[in-house]
Order: C-alpha cells, then structure tokens, then sequence
C-alpha cells in the first residue's frame, strides 16, 4: 500500500514536526520525566494509553499508522529536539499511532496535565507544541490512515451512521467498501463475517464489533470514558452545541472544575454547516465542524477538569 501523505503535511511539514532549540528544550525539562528506551522498545502502541508527549534529547523514533490492515505505515522517524504526540496526548485518550525506539533513545515525557500546565505557563512554547498537535491530528484526519476502520456497502445506512459519527468526533477513520475492496474481503474472510451482518468496526485495539451504537464505538475508541463517581464538579452542562461549549470554556478559564455532557456529538447544529459566515474572528468563513472543533482544544488548555 503507498504511503498517504496529506496535503497538510506537504504544506506545513514544518509547524507538524518542529525542532525545538536547546533553550525551549530546556524550558521543557521541568514539566516531564526522564526516561530511556532501548533499540526496539514499543514506546506508543496504537489504540493504548500514550504516557504522555515524547520529548526526544537523543536517538531515533519511528511513527507509523496502522489503520488496522496489513503492514504499519510509516509517517516520519523524529530525532532530537522533535516530540512524539498528538491532540490525543492532551486528554489522555488511545493513541492514534505507533511509536518504536529505532536505537537507544533518550527522552523526557510530559504527561498530558503537565503538557496543559506547559500551555499555560509556557506561552509561546505551548503555542508552537499546539500548533504542532492540531496540525498533526488534521494530518491523520486527511490520510485517514489511522483509527477504527469501518466495513461494509458503500451507501449502507449502518455505515454512513457510523461514519457520520466519527466524523462528528474529530476521530481519524477509514471506510471500505465489503463490495469492491480486496483489504475488506480480506478481514471478513479473516473473522468468518456473515455478510449480513456487515457493517462492521476495527478498533485501533485490535477489537472487533459488529454493527454497533454511537455509545459502543465511543467507548472503544476511548471518546467516552467512565466517570469518576467520587469526583465533584463546580458546573455540569448538558448540551456540546456552540452554547455550552461556549460556557464551558469560559467557566474553565475562571478556573471552575467543568464537565460537558452530550447524548450525540460535540459541536450541535453548527457541527453539521458546511460554512458558517457570520462568526466573529473569521472574516472568509469556515466549516461548521473546524469551529467547535476548536472549542473543546481551548477548554483542555483551560483547564485540569476532564472532557
Ligand atoms: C446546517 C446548519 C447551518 C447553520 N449555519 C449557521 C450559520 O452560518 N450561522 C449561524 O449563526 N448559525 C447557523 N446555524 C444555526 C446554529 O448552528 C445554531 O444556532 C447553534 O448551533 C445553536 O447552538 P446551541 O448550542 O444553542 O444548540 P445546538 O447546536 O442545538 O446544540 C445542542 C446540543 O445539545 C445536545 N442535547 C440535546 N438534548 C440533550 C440531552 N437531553 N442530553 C444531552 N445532550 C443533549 C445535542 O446533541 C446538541 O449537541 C446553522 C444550523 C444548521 C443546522
């Protein structure tokens, strides 16, 4: 299979991957843990828990994607000064790629509270690391390389559901076709699928579902997460449209602990307009789904309560 590059990374290969200067390396230092790895070392497995963002002080770290079928794509081996992660990392969600020490590595890593705190304390710095992280995620987004893969009729009701829902998610997927696609005629001989049963899911994990609900794939896929009975909230909002992202951002810069809850996806409406003309800060436009994509990244870097 040919390596997808996405237009992204052809344009902005820089902001995707800086090198950082030995003096942000440094300013760095303080928010993360040394750690070695040796030659071979799984540092990050797709559809598991990353330990946070990957500084590299020394050696080499092989990234690839592997969208569930065949051999792991690569996208770029990092050196020093480069750091392993994307906007995953800053919620502590399942990584969407590989990482492999190629060689001894030397590293520092910051935890995805550490790596919010760096945002804060550290402006400038944080700026370019969250750049680097939004360009990486629309990256992934494009090749759709990486994340659950999707199998079954093109046209199927079932399929555009899901589709439409990790779409809605800002999740990276793939979908292929059960009927023209030699990958997908592959895994369902591969899982002894009975075609009417199609469609079904691939979870990045390595689990396989079939035919399932928005709350199922949510939970595979890590974007919705148990929560923690114990722990008390300054402001629940019912409600991820405009208005309650919106007040949840806001309500976290004030420094209140803040949970956002929705029966669907974020974004409401204004997730599903193909253009919205009339926001503030936007004078050429953009897409309803760009925009409150941003919102929950703001309300992260805001602060410690979870998503
Ligand atoms: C196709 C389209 C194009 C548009 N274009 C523009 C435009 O260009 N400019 C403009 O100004 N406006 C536009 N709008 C209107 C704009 O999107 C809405 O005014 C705006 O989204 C309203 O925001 P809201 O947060 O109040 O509600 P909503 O966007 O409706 O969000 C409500 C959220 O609450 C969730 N929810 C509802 N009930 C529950 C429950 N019981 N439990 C948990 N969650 C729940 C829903 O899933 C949803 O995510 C457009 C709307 C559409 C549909």
């Amino acid at each position: 299979m040919a390596p997808s590059v996405s237009p992204t990374i052809a344009a902005r290969r820089d902001q995707m991957f800086p090198v950082l200067a030995d003096a942000d390396i440094e300013r760095m230092r303080r928010f993360g843990v040394r750690r070695a790895y040796a030659a071979g070392d799984h540092i990050v497995t797709a559809g598991t828990v990353s330990p946070g963002v990957i500084l590299i002080l020394s050696g080499k770290v092989d990234i690839t994607q592997a969208g569930g079928i065949g051999r792991p794509e690569p996208i770029i081996t990092y050196g020093p000064g480069n750091f392993v992660g994307e906007l995953a990392q800053l919620s502590n969600r399942p990584s969407l790629v590989n990482a492999e020490a190629n060689g001894p590595v030397e590293a520092i890593v910051i935890p995805s509270q550490r790596l919010r705190d760096l945002m804060v304390q550290e402006a400038n710095l944080g700026e370019r690391v969250m750049r680097a992280l939004i360009l990486r995620r629309v990256g992934l987004l494009e090749s759709g390389a990486s994340g659950p893969v999707v199998i079954g009729p093109r046209g199927n009701g079932d399929v555009l559901r899901l589709e439409s829902f990790l779409r809605r998610s800002g999740l990276p997927h793939r979908a292929l076709d059960s009927d023209t696609d030699p990958c997908a005629k592959t895994l369902i001989e591969r899982f002894h699928v009975d075609p009417h049963h199609l469609p079904i899911v691939l979870c990045p994990n390595g689990k396989l579902m079939h035919n399932p609900g928005e709350t199922e794939l949510a939970r595979c896929t890590g974007l919705l997460r148990p929560i923690d009975a114990e722990k008390v909230y300054d402001v629940a909002i019912v409600g991820a449209g405009p208005a309650g992202l919106a007040a949840a951002v806001y309500a976290a810069s004030e420094g209140l602990s803040t949970i956002v809850l929705d029966c669907r996806a974020f974004g409401g409406q204004a997730g599903a307009s193909a253009r919205i003309e009339n926001y503030l800060g936007f004078p050429t436009g953009i897409t309803g789904m760009a925009l409150m994509a941003r919102a929950p990244i703001t309300r992260r870097r805001n602060s410690a309560s979870r998503w």
